[in-house]
Parts: C-alpha cells; sequence; structure tokens
C-alpha cells in the first residue's frame, strides 16, 4: 500500500483540480484552518495494483487499477468501481473525495471512497472482464470489507461485476459474505430499486427545484446527455411523471425531437443497435448542440468536464441536474452562474445511487428484505431532505447550491474528525 500525498490545485480542469478547488471554496465559507483542510483534501488510504489478464487467445495483457479511500470517519468507505481507459489515479481521488461529501450530504454513515481499472470493457469478453475482476478484488482484499469498504457499479461496470467481487471476497473468506458490495443482482442479496435508483433520485430533486420555481414538472422540456445506466432510466422516469425528453445522446451521438421523444421505443432501438444514434422518432443533435438547445432542464449524465468554459456559456436551459460526476468545470461553474442557471450539483442530485446502495447494505446486514414501495418511498424522503437542507443554506447564506451541498458534505466529515478526536 502506498502513501497517499497532499493532492496539489493544479491550474487545468482535471477532475481532481476541480474537486480540490470546490472543497477550498467550502472549507473557505467554514473558516477551518489549514490543518483541516489538509486533512480533507488528502486520502487517507489507497492502493495501486497491477492487474494482468490472460486473454482468450493466451496473450497476456496489463491494466492499473487503483483502490482510494478518501475518508472513513462516518464509517466505511463507499463508492463505485470504474472501468474505462482514461481512469487514473488523480480520477479516482477525485470521484472518491466526491463519494464522501455526497454521503455526508444524504447523511449516510460512510465515508468516501472508488475505485477503478484503465480497461475499456467493450474491447474484453465477459469471461476476461470476469478474470479483470477476480485478479483485482483479489489484489485489493486488505482494503475492502463489508465494514471497511463497500464497492458498487460505476461507468464501465454492471451488477454482474458486483457479483463477481462479492464471489471472489466471499470465496477466500469462506462464507457469503453479500454486504461487500451494493448494486448486486437480486438473486445475490440486491436490493430492489437499485437499478433505476440514480436516476429516480436526479428526478426528485429536478422536482424539488422546480416546485420552488413554482414550475410544474408536467410543463418543462429536458434534454439528457448519456443513454447509460443514469441518463437512461432518468429518460424514462421523466417521461412517466409527464415532462418532455426533447433530446437525448450518448458518446456515439444524440436525437432530438421538439415534441417530445417515445423514450420506451427508444429504448428498444438502444437494445437492438447499442445507441441512440440512427432512431426514426427524432432528428440527429450533436452532444455538444444538445448542450446547448433551448429546453428547461439539461441532465448532463455522461463523462466528466462536459461543461467547461467553451460550452458552459452556449447552455440555454434554467436548470442543470448534474447526473454525472463532476461534468461541470470551475470556469464552466462560474460561466452558468453569470448566465442565472440554476445548477442542482452532483453530489445530491446522483446521491439517489448511494443511497439505496446504503438501504442495500442494511438489508443484507439484516438479512431481511424490503418492498420495492418501501424503497422507493425511502429513497423519495431522504433526497427530498436533503435537496430542501442545501436549499436552505444557499438561500440563508447566500450561495450557489453547489457550494452550500459541498459546505454541509464536508462539515459532517470534519465533525466526525473533531469528535472522534486526534489519535494518538
Ligand atoms: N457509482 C455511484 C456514484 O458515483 C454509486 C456509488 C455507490 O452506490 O456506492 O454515486
Amino acid at each position: 500500500m502506498t502513501t497517499a500525498t497532499t493532492a496539489s490545485v493544479t491550474a487545468d480542469a482535471s477532475p481532481l483540480a476541480t474537486a480540490q478547488g470546490q472543497l477550498t471554496t467550502a472549507v473557505t465559507h467554514l473558516g477551518y484552518d489549514d490543518g483541516m483542510h489538509q486533512m480533507l483534501a488528502t486520502p487517507r488510504r489507497e492502493t495501486h495494483v497491477a492487474v494482468p489478464l490472460r486473454r482468450d487467445s493466451g496473450e497476456t495483457v496489463l491494466f492499473h487499477g487503483f483502490r482510494v479511500q478518501h475518508n472513513v470517519s462516518r464509517g466505511p468507505g463507499k463508492g463505485g468501481l470504474r472501468y474505462h481507459p482514461a481512469v487514473d489515479v488523480d480520477e479516482v481521488r477525485a470521484l472518491a473525495m466526491w463519494m464522501t461529501w455526497k454521503c455526508g450530504i444524504v447523511d449516510l454513515p460512510y465515508g468516501g471512497a472508488k475505485g477503478g481499472i484503465d480497461i475499456d470493457p467493450r474491447e474484453y469478453s465477459q469471461a476476461e472482464l470476469e478474470r479483470v475482476t477476480r485478479r483485482y478484488t483479489s489484489e485489493i482484499m486488505p482494503m475492502i470489507g463489508p465494514d471497511t469498504d463497500v464497492m458498487a457499479p460505476d461507468m464501465g461496470t454492471d451488477a454482474q461485476t458486483m457479483a463477481w467481487v462479492m464471489d471472489t471476497y466471499s470465496v477466500n473468506r469462506g462464507y457469503t459474505i453479500p454486504a461487500v458490495v451494493t448494486g448486486k443482482p437480486l438473486a445475490v442479496g440486491g436490493s430492489l430499486g437499485r437499478e433505476t435508483a440514480t436516476s429516480a433520485g436526479i428526478v426528485h430533486v429536478t422536482a424539488a427545484a422546480l416546485k420552488e420555481a413554482e414550475v410544474p414538472l408536467t410543463e418543462v422540456t429536458v434534454a439528457i446527455q448519456g443513454f447509460g445506466k443514469v441518463g437512461g432510466h432518468a429518460a424514462s422516469i421523466f417521461a412517466d411523471r409527464g415532462a418532455r425528453v426533447v433530446a437525448v445522446s450518448d458518446q456515439y451521438g444524440g436525437v432530438r425531437a421538439d415534441d417530445g421523444l417515445d423514450v420506451a421505443r427508444l429504448q428498444q432501438h438502444v437494445e437492438a443497435t447499442g445507441s441512440v444514434q440512427g432512431f426514426d422518432g427524432g432528428d440527429p443533435v450533436s452532444n455538444d448542440e444538445l448542450l446547448a438547445l433551448d429546453v428547461d432542464v439539461l441532465v448532463p449524465a455522461a463523462v466528466e468536464g462536459v461543461l467547461d468554459e467553451s460550452t458552459a456559456g452556449t447552455v440555454r436551459a434554467r436548470w442543470v441536474v448534474e447526473g454525472a460526476n463532476g461534468p461541470t468545470t470551475a470556469k464552466g461553474d462560474r460561466l452558468l452562474a453569470a448566465n442565472g442557471v440554476t445548477v442542482v450539483p452532483d453530489v445530491l442530485a446522483n446521491a439517489g445511487g448511494v443511497v439505496v446502495s446504503y438501504f442495500e447494505w442494511v438489508q443484507a446486514n439484516q438479512t431481511y428484505w424490503w418492498s420495492e414501495q418501501e424503497i422507493a418511498e425511502k429513497l423519495a424522503r431522504r433526497m427530498s431532505s436533503a435537496y430542501a437542507d442545501v436549499s436552505a443554506l444557499a438561500r440563508r447564506d447566500g450561495i450557489s447550491l453547489r457550494e452550500a451541498a459541498l459546505v454541509i458534505g464536508v462539515r459532517r466529515t470534519a465533525e466526525a474528525h473533531e469528535i472522534r478526536g486526534l489519535y494518538p
């Protein structure tokens, strides 16, 4: 295990620079000293591992794997596992830090963690992905566990990946330990409602933001960038609740229909072809054009940094609801604010996933399973109350929703540090 060094604030718009800049803003608002700032800025524990894979062809290739526990003061580290060719330790550090604030904002008894491997999962067979997952899991075994660090799916991973992690961990321990991961398949202790939880949470906070402005959800137009686990389900839930989804995109391109897309038919097209591109129920739109559409609500639900100094100024939506982690850079954020766009930040907007992860972990620890309705109601309550806390602080202190959300997440974490005291 390597020792983490304090991440320095770099000038570019990397996720880590964005995350560190946000932390500095929150720490300044809270008036914390430099010692507390450094502690909050520095990951508690990190592991870097080599992940060799014997390909189906017999050839061996090597990937780099990471697991970063940013903070474990409020409970076990919690956060996803990402498979993407651009994964590096700094990105994982940023994502782990965001998990800490996110868990604090929705008041879960967790710290923040994240893992990643620099692999493009689309280029490998299921058997290869299983071997990579099992090798990575056994390399980071000393760090994870139901009481220490609990993984979940993220970009490029899914319920099946979590089943392999759970199985590898359990076989090595000698008995079945479902609570070591969340986002598992239902057959091995997953939770009802986990698959759609992030998207349901996005719609809950959007509805809460619209309600404050006295705008009914049924009267708004929505554009969504990303049609994967988050954006795809969000499109369906928005449409089910009566909003007009007028544009969606994925990494290959996008589709728009000003009268509203038939989301159910679009889902069938995506299942058949693997992309929203070429859907006959609308006209093509590029990813950059989608960001600049004249809609009420824009949901960036794909990768980091898409709303930056070159694109944020083109946004015409009144609300940006961040489905992805870190879709807006610091410069992008300033441009959105200057243009009067209300941003519901990632750490609040996409927290529904980790909320139902928590419900899954609680159910696994109790070996007692809740109904879908119980989960939906508990999720709705927690998201609405987190939104209300953030919005009240933003109004009280005259700050943005992002700053208010971070202040709440950072304050809850720092309070845990202070009350526990410094050892030795
Ligand atoms: N990967 C998701 C996120 O970024 C879920 C994390 C979890 O459920 O632990 O919030």
